[in-house]
């Protein structure tokens, strides 16, 4: 017969083996599991918030660029319409010129100011403002103040041809302001592309380091975690399904097993037999002994039980020093032979326990199912009847019930 219940796969080797199992303590593991929890999940959190605040700083870092760029490229603007609209003053005496000449460079020296106390985003473009070749600040103020000498210049009073110094400012807007407005304008794009690249490349790093630190805790953390409240359940089941002492099927699951053995004798008209175990006087040997040997008694006939039975046989603890052995597809006489067999053992095979040699027998009694049983009760009362025939036979006997 095949397994008919789903037990842990080592119930063969228990049930074979000549050892008791050590009863293995159920410890909850669940107690430390939340926090570990929430630790992990605090550290994938953090890293989460940081992405986003890099994020946050990226897109807040490209319109700052934006800014300046759009700032820089106004500049150039400006230098070119206040030279022009200075020119056209000049060479016509518009006061409208003049004005819009004025408006473009006031507008020319705020951004100026504005770029040279809050924007200088870098050393190069310090050096860019401050330094020679280019020193746009000593440019802008040249510039300035050639402008406005050109058109504080009284045209009225100015006959023919306008004095040289005059149109100084006109060769300046013209090539090296200018080109140095220009050179600002790339450096200042080169160094927003820099910023925001070396903080995309951060955000990439911590973007990593999460996917990186979510495996490591599946790795590391979780799988340990599912391993221990498998271990958890396994133990669990164990506790459930078998004897602490003995390391034999429990009464409740022998009795899921007898169920499911009966159902497919009564559909397949299979035979199935039951034997009944109970250990002579062992209330003597208590007493005699001790409780703690008692136990070894009881273990000791377990472990003559599991090494006489077969993997699709089924021993099972009752209770106290009562046993049953479950036998599919055996006929009566069969198990009434293994009945007899396993006395037999029991009787001739003393324990010797420090130097103590104590003899054991048991009775046993034989049933198996009869064409009208309805459940497996009706099996185990008979065996039992056969067992107390036994007992009131004088005991170590086997009888059928
Ligand atoms: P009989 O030959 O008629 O079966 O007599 P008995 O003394 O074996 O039967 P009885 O039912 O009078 O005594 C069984 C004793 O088994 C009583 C109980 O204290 C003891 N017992 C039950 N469970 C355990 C156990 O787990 N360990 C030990 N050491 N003793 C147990
Ligand atoms: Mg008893
Ligand atoms: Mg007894």
């Amino acid at each position: 017969m095949k397994t008919l219940l789903n037990l842990p796969r080592d119930h063969k080797r228990e049930q074979k083996g000549p050892n008791v199992s050590i009863p293995i303590p159920v410890v909850n593991p669940t107690k430390s599991m939340t926090l570990t929890y929430v630790v992990s999940l605090s550290i994938i959190a953090l890293l989460s918030i940081l992405v986003h605040f890099m994020l946050d700083k990226i897109i807040h870092q490209q319109k700052d660029s934006a800014t300046i760029v759009n700032i820089s490229g106004q500049q150039r603007m400006l230098s070119q319409r206040v030279s022009l609209f200075t020119m056209e003053y000049l060479a016509a005496s518009h006061l409208e010129s003049k004005e819009e000449a004025q408006k473009a460079l006031i507008k020319l020296n705020s951004n100026h100011d504005l770029l040279t106390t809050q924007y200088l985003i870098s050393d190069e473009i310090r050096d860019l403002y401050f330094s020679p070749p280019h020193n746009i600040d000593a440019q802008v103020i040249e510039f300035t103040k050639l402008i406005n000498q050109a058109l504080d210049i009284d045209l009225g009073t100015v006959e023919g041809k306008l004095p040289d110094v005059s149109l100084q400012f006109f060769e300046m807007a013209k090539t090296p302001l200018l080109e140095s407005l220009d050179y600002l304008v790339h450096k200042y794009e080169d160094e927003s592309i820099k910023k925001v690249n070396k903080l995309r490349l951060a955000q990439q790093i911590v973007s990593f380091i999460i996917l990186l630190t979510i495996l490591l805790e599946a790795l590391f953390i979780f799988r340990p975690m599912v391993n221990k409240v498998k271990t958890f359940s396994d133990n669990l089941q164990r506790e459930a399904n078998y004897d602490h002492l003995t390391g034999l099927l429990n009464r409740r699951s022998f009795s899921i097993l007898i169920d499911k053995a009966l159902a497919l004798s009564k559909r397949h008209q299979y035979e199935l037999g039951v034997l009944s175990f109970d250990i002579d006087h062992f209330k003597s040997i208590n007493d005699t002994y001790g409780h703690d040997v008692g136990d070894k008694v009881i273990q000791h006939v377990s472990n003559i039980l599991k090494s006489n039975t077969r993997a699709s046989d089924c021993a099972a603890r009752f209770g106290g020093e009562e046993f049953v052995i479950l036998l599919p597809q055996t006929k009566q006489e069969d198990c009434l032979f293994l009945a007899n067999k396993i006395r037999e053992i029991i009787e001739n095979t003393p324990l010797t326990l420090n130097g103590l040699i104590i003899e054991v027998t048991a009775s046993a009694g034989v049933s198996g199912y009869k064409k009208g049983d309805t459940n497996a009760d009706a099996i185990l009362k008979r065996a039992d009847e056969g067992m107390y025939q036994a007992k009131n036979a004088g005991r170590n006997q086997v009888f059928y019930g």
